[in-house]
C-alpha cells in the first residue's frame, strides 16, 4: 500500500525557511576582538544567506558546484551554511589548521570552485591559493585589505561588497533530498584524507537527532556555544540543530583559548555547549584560578571527539552543577552516533559507571561489534572487537571512491575503533586500531590508561602509546604533562595506577613532556608522538 503522505523532500532549505521565519527573533552572537559580541537575527540571516546564494548564482555558482569555507563559527559562516546547500551547490569546510599540502590536496580533490575566506586568516590561504585549480572566486569576511590574495583571472572580493544590493529573498529550489549537501574531509592519520559528502536527507534527519531529548536536547530555551570548529565534522549538527530548535547560536570565532571561552559564557549565559575534552579541561584549570567567573548558565556540556575522563566530568557536576554529556562519533557518521545518558532512575555509582561509557546508540543508528574474521560479537561487555555502524547519516563510501572491504563490511562503516557493548547498549570504546598496544599478544587499552591517569590530581594531561620491546613485542609508555608546581615520579603514578589495571598493562616507560603534541582538532596526536619516541626526541624514564 503507498502512503498517503506529501513527498516534502527533507533539505538545508527546509531548515533555513524554518529557522529564519518561525525563529526569526533568535540570534547568532559572534565573538569580535575587542569581546564585545555582534548579533544577527535568524531573520537576517535568512535575508543574508538569500543574499550571499544570488551573488554566488552571480558569479557562476550552478549544480553541485564546490564552495569551500575557510572560516571560523561566525555569522558569516553560518550564512554559507545556509546559503550554499540550499541553492543546490555542495559546502565544503576547509579544516584552516591543517597543513598548506593538506589543504591543497583536500581543495582540488573536492574541485573547490569558490573558497569563502575569514579576514583573519587570509595570510593562511593566500600561499596555497595559487595551486588551488579550479578556484575562480575568492569572498573575503572582514573588510581586511585584499591585495595579497590578488592575481589575474582571479576574482577577489569583500563579503559584504559581495552581497550588497542582492535580492534578500531567493527561489530555493525543490532538491532531491539524497543529493550532496556538505562535504567534509577525514584528517586521514593515515594515507590521504577522504572527503565524506553528507546528503540533505541525512543533515536534516542527523539535526533532529541532536534536537532529541536524550540526544542533545536543543530547544527553543537554549543558547548554544559551538565551540566545535564549524570545520570539524559539521561542529557536531550545533548549527542545523539551533536553526530548527530556535535556539540562540553563540560563535566564538577564533578564540578558542580559555580565558575567552570563560569570559563569553560569563557575560552571555549559554545553556548549552560543544568541545573536545582538552578544551574542557582548559576550561577547568582557568576557573580554578579565577573562581570569580560564573559558567553555571551552562547545563549540559556535549564532550567528544576523544575519551572524557570521568574527573572531568565529575569536576563540572560537583563545583559547577554542569551535566557534562559524552558522546561518540566521527565525521564519517555525521557525527552524533552514540551519547552516555544513562537513566536518572539509577543509583549514583551506575550512573557515572555509564556515564563514563561512550554511551547508547541514538535512534536510526545501528552499532555492533566483530572479531577479526568479521563474525559478530555477542553484547556482554567483555567480548572486544571493532566497532561498526550503519544508519542514514553514516557514509557508505567516500567520495570519488569504492566502498572497499578495508572500510566497509556487509553494509556497515567498519570505524577502527575496538570496544565493548554491554546488554543494554552502552559502548566501551577501549582504543583505535592503529593505538592499541599488543603486548606479548595481548592488547592494551591506551585510552583506559590515560583516563586512569588523568584522574591524578598532579597530572595535566597524559597520552600513552605502544613503543617496540624487544621480549613483548611492544609496551606502553606513558607521556605526562604535570600541573604547575607538581613533580609526581614515575613511581608515584606507576602505583596510583596499581591495582586499577592487570598488573602486566602497567607501564615501565614513562616520559614528562610539556605538551602532548594534539591533532588539527585537538586530539593526542598519538602518531606525532610515536615519530618523537623513534627519532629519540622524550627523554625516556624506564622503572
Ligand atoms: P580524526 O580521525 O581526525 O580523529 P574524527 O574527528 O572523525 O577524525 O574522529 C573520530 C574518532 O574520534 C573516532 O573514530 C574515535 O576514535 C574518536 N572519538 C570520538 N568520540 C570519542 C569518545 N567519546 N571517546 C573516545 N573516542 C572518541
Amino acid at each position: 500500500m503507498r502512503s498517503t503522505m506529501m513527498d516534502v523532500a527533507l533539505t538545508t532549505a527546509g531548515i533555513l525557511r524554518h529557522g529564519s521565519t518561525v525563529h526569526g527573533a533568535a540570534t547568532v552572537r559572534t565573538l569580535q576582538p575587542d569581546g564585545s559580541v555582534k548579533v544577527g537575527t535568524f531573520a537576517e540571516v535568512g535575508r543574508r544567506s538569500a543574499q550571499l546564494a544570488n551573488a554566488l548564482r552571480e558569479c557562476g555558482v550552478t549544480g553541485d558546484d564546490r564552495v569551500a569555507t575557510f572560516m571560523w563559527n561566525n555569522q558569516e559562516h553560518v550564512e554559507a551554511y545556509c546559503a550554499v546547500p540550499s541553492m543546490g551547490a555542495v559546502l565544503h569546510t576547509l579544516n584552516l589548521r591543517l597543513t598548506a599540502d593538506q589543504i591543497i590536496y583536500i581543495a582540488n580533490h573536492a574541485d573547490d570552485q569558490v573558497v569563502i575566506v575569514d579576514g583573519s586568516v587570509v595570510p593562511l590561504l593566500a600561499p596555497v591559493l595559487p595551486q588551488l585549480a579550479a578556484v575562480h572566486t575568492v569572498v573575503v569576511t572582514g573588510g581586511v585589505d585584499l591585495t595579497p590574495l590578488r592575481r589575474d583571472g582571479l576574482t577577489v572580493v569583500g563579503y559584504e561588497d559581495f552581497i550588497a544590493g542582492q535580492p534578500e529573498t531567493f527561489d530555493w529550489p525543490d532538491l532531491d533530498e539524497r543529493s550532496a549537501a556538505a562535504m567534509c574531509y577525514t584528517s586521514g592519520t593515515t594515507g590521504n584524507p577522504k572527503g565524506v559528502a553528507y546528503s540533505h536527507r541525512s543533515t536534516y534527519l542527523h539535526s533532529m537527532a541532536a534536537c532529541a531529548a536524550d540526544g542533545l536536547r536543543v530547544s527553543s530555551d537554549d543558547r548554544v556555544l559551538a565551540i566545535v570548529p564549524m570545520f570539524h565534522a559539521n561542529a557536531w549538527g550545533l548549527v542545523y540543530a539551533a536553526l530548527m530548535a530556535g535556539a540562540d547560536l553563540l560563535m566564538p570565532e577564533r578564540f578558542l583559548q580559555a580565558e575567552p571561552l570563560v569570559r563569553l559564557i560569563d557575560s552571555e549565559k549559554p545553556t548549552i555547549a560543544g568541545a573536545v575534552p582538552t578544551i574542557w579541561n582548559d576550561v577547568l584549570h582557568f576557573l580554578e584560578a579565577h573562581p570569580s567567573f560564573d559558567v553555571t548558565s551552562l547545563d549540559l556540556v556535549a564532550c567528544g571527539g576523544s575519551a572524557v575522563p570521568l574527573h572531568l566530568m565529575q569536576e563540572f557536576e560537583e563545583k559547577y552543577g554542569i551535566n557534562v554529556v559524552q558522546a561518540w562519533g566521527m565525521t564519517e557518521t555525521s557525527p552524533l552516533a552514540s551519547i552516555a545518558r544513562p537513566s536518572t532512575s539509577l543509583d549514583a555509582d551506575e550512573q557515572w559507571r555509564l556515564r563514563a561509557t561512550q554511551g547508547r546508540p541514538v535512534a536510526g543508528v545501528e552499532l555492533r561489534i566483530v572479531d577479526d574474521e568479521g563474525h559478530d560479537l555477542p553484547h556482554d561487555d567483555k567480548s572486544v572487537g571493532e566497532i561498526q555502524v550503519r544508519g542514514p547519516w553514516i557514509t557508505g563510501s567516500y567520495v570519488g571512491e569504492e566502498a572497499d572491504d578495508e572500510k566497509f563490511h556487509e553494509g556497515w562503516l567498519r570505524t577502527g575503533d575496538v570496544g565493548r557493548i554491554d546488554e543494554h547498549s552502552f559502548v566501551t570504546l577501549t582504543d583505535r586500531t592503529k593505538d592499541v598496544i599488543k603486548s606479548g599478544g595481548e592488547w592494551i587499552s591506551s585510552v583506559e590508561l590515560e583516563l586512569l591517569l588523568a584522574g591524578h590530581p598532579d597530572v595535566l594531561e597524559a597520552s600513552v602509546i605502544g613503543v617496540p620491546d624487544e621480549k613483548w613485542q611492544e609496551r606502553p609508555l606513558a607521556a605526562i604533562v604535570v600541573r604547575d608546581g607538581r613533580e609526581p615520579s614515575p613511581e608515584d603514578l606507576r602505583r596510583f595506577l596499581d591495582g586499577k589495571v592487570a598488573k602486566w598493562w602497567l607501564p615501565e616507560r614513562w616520559c614528562f613532556v610539556s605538551e602532548v603534541p594534539k591533532t588539527s582538532v585537538g586530539k593526542f596526536d598519538k602518531k606525532r608522538l610515536r615519530a618523537l619516541h623513534a627519532d629519540g626526541e622524550l627523554s625516556v624514564v624506564e622503572i
